[in-house]
C-alpha cells in the first residue's frame, strides 16, 4: 500500500533580522528555541527552530533570516498562512499579549466553526491562532513567558493560494492521502487521517491571481511527517510516478528529507518523524548552542564568523 503523510512536520519560512525574529518567537509567542543551527546549503545564514518544550514533531516554525532579501509578493503557488493550535478559551489571552507587545493583529473569524485570530509576525508573515481541544502531542516549555494553559499547541493548518486547484488536489487527495472535508468562502479543505489538528491544509483557488514570489514575510516550504524513511521513500516513487520531480532523500541529521514542488508551484518536503532535536544536545540546552552537522563542524569557525551575532532575549525573572 502507498504510505500518506501523517500532518505538518515543520513550516520553514523567510524573515529579516535574526535577533527581530528570535525576539518576537520567543518573548511574545513564547515558544521555545530548539535549535540553533544554520541553513545546511547557504552557511552564513542561520536556521532558527521554534517549537513546543522539546521540539515536538508538528510544532515547529524554522525560519531562514535573510534580511537582504527584500519581501515577499503575495501571490499563487505560495503558503500564505501557517495557523497555530492553542487550547480553546485562550483567544482572549492572546488578544491582550499582542495589544500590549504590538503585535498586528485582526478580527476573530470563524472559519469552517472554528475560532482563528489572524495576526503578522514583525516581517509581515501571515499566522492565525485557532481554539482548539483536539488530542495532540505536546510538551510545555517550562521557561516560556507563556503560562502553559495558553502556549501554542503546534502547527494546526497551512493555507495556500493556487492558480488551478485541480492538479494539486491530485497530488493531495491520489498521492498524500488527504481527503477533502469542506469548502467555505472559496477554502477547500483537506485532511489527513480525519483532519484533526496539525493535518489540514486549506487552497484558495485564484486563477486571476499572479505567481507569488519568496521574500521576507514569506513561507519558504511546508514538510510533512513520515514515520521513517522507508515510508519517505515509498512515498517518494509515488510522487514520482505522478510526474513530479522529487530530490533524492537528503540526510538534515534530526532527520531525513525529500523535496518537491507541488504542482502549483509550492515548495513540500517529506521528513522522517525521527531521530529528532534530541541527538546532539541534551533537552535542557536544547538550542543554546550554534549546533552544525557532523560533516560541516570541521569548517565551525569559518562558519561562526560570518553569522551575525545572536543574544537570547531576557524573559521575566
Ligand atoms: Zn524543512
Amino acid at each position: 500500500m502507498t504510505p500518506s503523510v501523517h500532518g505538518i512536520h515543520h513550516v520553514t519560512a523567510i524573515a529579516g533580522d535574526a535577533q527581530e525574529n528570535l525576539n518576537f518567537y520567543v518573548r511574545v509567542m513564547g515558544m521555545r528555541l530548539v535549535k540553533k543551527s544554520i541553513n545546511q546549503d547557504v552557511p552564513d545564514t542561520y536556521h532558527l527552530f521554534y517549537a513546543d518544550g522539546v521540539g515536538t514533531p508538528g510544532t515547529d516554525l524554522t525560519f531562514f533570516p535573510w534580511p537582504e532579501m527584500g519581501p515577499a509578493k503575495l501571490g499563487t503557488g505560495l503558503t500564505v498562512e501557517v495557523l497555530f493550535a492553542i487550547p480553546k478559551g485562550s483567544l482572549s489571552y492572546w488578544q491582550e499579549r499582542f495589544e500590549k507587545e504590538g503585535v498586528v493583529f485582526g478580527k476573530i473569524e470563524t472559519r469552517f466553526d472554528e475560532k482563528t485570530l489572524p495576526f503578522k509576525d514583525p516581517h509581515g508573515l501571515p499566522l492565525a491562532l485557532v481554539e482548539m481541544d483536539d488530542e495532540r502531542k505536546f510538551v510545555p516549555w517550562k521557561g516560556s513567558p507563556v503560562p502553559t494553559e495558553y502556549q501554542l499547541r503546534g502547527l494546526n493548518a497551512v493555507r495556500l493560494w493556487e492558480r488551478d486547484l485541480k492538479p494539486t488536489e491530485k497530488l493531495l487527495t491520489e498521492v498524500m492521502g488527504f481527503e477533502h472535508l469542506g469548502t467555505e468562502e472559496g477554502w477547500h479543505r483537506y485532511g489527513i487521517e480525519g483532519g484533526t489538528s496539525g493535518k489540514i491544509i486549506e487552497i484558495k483557488e485564484l486563477p486571476e491571481e499572479q505567481r507569488g514570489r519568496w521574500g521576507t514575510g514569506s513561507v519558504h516550504h511546508v514538510a510533512w511527517r513520515m514515520k521513517d524513511s522507508d515510508e519517505e521513500i515509498a512515498l517518494r516513487n509515488s510522487i514520482i510516478e505522478a510526474g513530479l520531480k522529487p530530490t533524492q532523500q537528503i540526510d538534515r541529521f534530526w532527520f531525513k528529507s525529500v523535496y518537491f514542488r507541488e504542482p502549483g508551484g509550492a515548495l513540500f518536503e517529506l521528513a522522517t518523524d525521527g531521530p529528532g532535536f534530541s541527538l546532539d544536545e541534551e533537552t535542557e540546552h536544547l538550542g543554546e548552542q550554534l549546533v552544525l552537522p557532523p560533516w560541516l563542524e570541521p569548517r565551525r569557525k569559518e562558519i561562526e564568523a560570518a553569522l551575525p551575532s545572536l543574544e537570547m532575549p531576557r524573559l521575566r525573572a
